[in-house]
């Protein structure tokens, strides 16, 4: 089988240019000042701009999007949200698509960013389905990590098809080590998850049930994510530390939830999402919004045997 950058389009500037206008724009353009739907071209040495007929405010084509105040050419980015469908490194992201490690490293942050403002927007409802482990960094690269670090605690989170009885949306979220530290399987220890990620509407949860990895039935939909995103971890980044794990997590679940319109998905969100710089990134300064959750909602144990 090829490799997905093998398969990956030649993308050209004045197509990827007409794609992020629809991403941005789906309504046609609207002046960010009189929201104005007239305008001009006005090409410029390295981007375009469009200009309201009516106010003559001037506007990028970037401004706004996930993509602000880029000096990499769309192509590239492109490129990067094309290889987002299969999740790679920066190393490795740097070399097909020509920048510095650097520059590489913030294209996936900023995507993900996209991801994550997107997956804090949409809280989980339903069915619910819980589990809980620990991710532990694998010992080569976390040795020098404190030990109380080193296991992150986290839940996943989701919620099932009623038809087919399938996952149909999944969260996994990193959650505090104290609350977690008590049982896996006691549904006190999911507050934190429950509060931020599941909608706050009581009449929107039907049930929440809490599962082991592998059961009488052998290894949960639950179990697999979990083992899933664990070896995805470990091949393509030799595991993660706790400052980023939150972003790759919501990576690895927004390839699930968005399944073959990954990258249309994500196209999309780059052209809604305000950038996030460097320093936010780095500050983990946290800018994206979750639910409150209040339940009272009754709790179904599954009968663990
Ligand atoms: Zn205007």
């Amino acid at each position: 089988m090829r490799s997905i950058y093998e398969q990956m389009p030649a993308f050209q500037e004045d197509a990827c240019e007409i794609a992020l206008f629809k991403a941005k724009w789906p309504d046609g353009f609207r002046c960010p000042r009189c929201e104005g739907t007239a305008y001009y071209h006005i090409t410029s040495r390295r981007n375009r701009l469009y200009e309201c007929r009516v106010c003559h405010h001037q506007t990028s084509l970037t401004a706004g999007t996930i993509m602000e105040g880029t000096r990499t050419p769309l192509v590239k980015w492109f490129s990067a949200l094309y290889l987002m469908q299969k999740g790679i490194s920066a190393k490795l992201l740097a070399e097909i698509i020509q920048v510095t490690y650097k520059t590489a490293w913030l294209i996936n942050h900023k995507l993900r960013h996209a991801i994550q403002v997107w997956d804090e927007s949409k809280p989980l409802k339903g069915e619910l389905r819980l589990y809980g482990d620990f991710y532990a960094r694998p010992a080569m690269s976390g040795v020098f990590d404190p030990p109380d670090q080193r296991d992150q605690p986290a839940v996943v989170g989701a919620s099932i098809d009623p038809e087919s009885g399938e996952v149909a949306e999944v969260k996994i979220k990193r959650v505090p080590h104290a609350q977690f530290r008590r049982r896996l399987y006691d549904v006190e220890s999911y507050g934190t998850f429950l509060w931020r990620h599941v909608t706050d509407v009581q009449s929107e949860i039907q049930s929440i049930e809490i599962v082991r990895q592998s059961d009488s039935e052998g290894v949960t939909e639950l179990g697999l994510i979990w083992r899933g995103v664990i070896g995805w971890l470990a091949r393509t980044f030799g595991g993660i530390g706790p400052k980023h794990l939150q972003a790759y997590l919501d990576e690895f679940c927004y390839r699930i939830n968005a399944g073959t319109s990954a990258f249309a998905t994500l196209l999309n969100l780059c052209g809604i999402t305000r950038t996030v710089t460097l320093r936010g990134l780095v500050n983990k300064r946290r800018a994206v919004r979750s639910v409150r959750w209040t339940g009272k909602t009754s709790f179904r144990q599954q009968k663990v045997s």
